[in-house]
């Protein structure tokens, strides 16, 4: 089993777009959405949810206001600004908070308890292109590269099951832990890079990482035709870094008008898109 990663430097590069253009040619594949702050390619896959499970990421603090004698010490302590005392109660801010636990060892009657809180969950769907593993972190919550591992822990679970060959991951975009766990250990990644001045500086951020992980990168030049120079700028670079151009996709509103109809974009034009996207795949393999 192979686990294949696209991510991108930034985000709005069409990452998702691309890797609904890829799960249109790949057989015997499981679809894994390791994006979990802002998850999307759920549109696309329109899922029909099998299974939901908890995320517990951490341990938050739990105070009892009936215990509590409003002594301000832990307002005092807490070096993240969660705690405050508004008249006769003490209330703690949980989209401040850290989960450190400091609050909970200085209070002096034990009126606060740290406890595993629900942050998110992740889902394990059937889709028209097969199983889909998927997570949704709550609003402010952290540990998303965690949640992460649990993605994809589940597709992989997936995959054993049905015996498929691959797992296609659609990655975070950015530099941030989640992007980290989602390339550690995979097979083989794709950046996907727009032809602009940040899309290139981006871009070289994150193949530099997969470079430290010893994992060889290809690039996906998307919307080429914006900026054919920027885009030849591109191709010198990876031609110079000995990193292969997988494919180069034009900027098409078929993108967008097909993600409204909720489809791929080989599901929306067949025709133009089945031969770029196989082509693509077959260089990736
Ligand atoms: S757990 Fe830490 S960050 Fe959260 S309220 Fe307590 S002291 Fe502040
Ligand atoms: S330290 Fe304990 S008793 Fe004092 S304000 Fe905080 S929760 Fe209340």
């Amino acid at each position: 089993m192979e686990e294949i990663v696209v991510v991108s430097g930034k985000g709005g590069t069409g990452k998702t777009s691309i890797v609904g253009g890829l799960i249109s040619v790949v057989e015997d594949k499981v679809i894994a959405d390791c994006d979990v702050d802002a998850p999307d390619m759920y549109i696309i896959l329109d899922p029909e949810i099998e299974k939901k499970m908890e995320f517990t990421g951490g341990r938050f603090p739990v105070l009892n206001q009936d215990v509590c004698i409003n002594c301000g010490i832990c307002e005092e302590k807490c070096r993240f600004d969660a705690v405050h005392t508004l008249g006769d109660e003490t209330i703690i801010n949980n989209y401040r908070c850290d989960g450190c636990g400091v609050c909970s060892r200085v209070c002096p009657v034990n009126a606060i308890q740290m406890e595993n809180q629900v942050q998110g969950y992740w889902y394990i769907s059937k889709t028209r292109f097969g199983k889909f593993v998927h997570a949704k972190l709550g609003i402010a919550q952290e540990n998303s590269g965690k949640l992460v591992n649990f993605v994809r822990a589940g597709a992989k679970d997936q995959a054993l099951k049905k015996n498929a060959k691959y797992i296609i991951i659609d990655g975070p975009p950015g530099v941030a832990c989640s992007t980290i766990s989602s390339i550690t250990g995979v097979n083989k990644a794709v950046v996907v890079v727009e032809p602009t001045l940040s899309g290139i500086h981006d871009a070289k951020r994150i193949l530099q990482i997969i470079k430290g992980f010893k994992i060889k990168p290809g690039i996906i030049i998307n919307k080429y035709d914006i900026n054919q120079e920027m885009s030849l700028e591109i191709e010198k670079f990876a031609d110079s870094e000995g990193i292969s151009i997988l494919g180069k996709i034009p900027f098409d509103k078929a993108f967008i008008e097909g993600i409204i109809q909720k489809k791929t974009i080989v599901e929306y034009n067949r025709e133009k898109y089945y031969p770029i996207f196989s082509e693509i795949w077959e260089k990736i393999l």
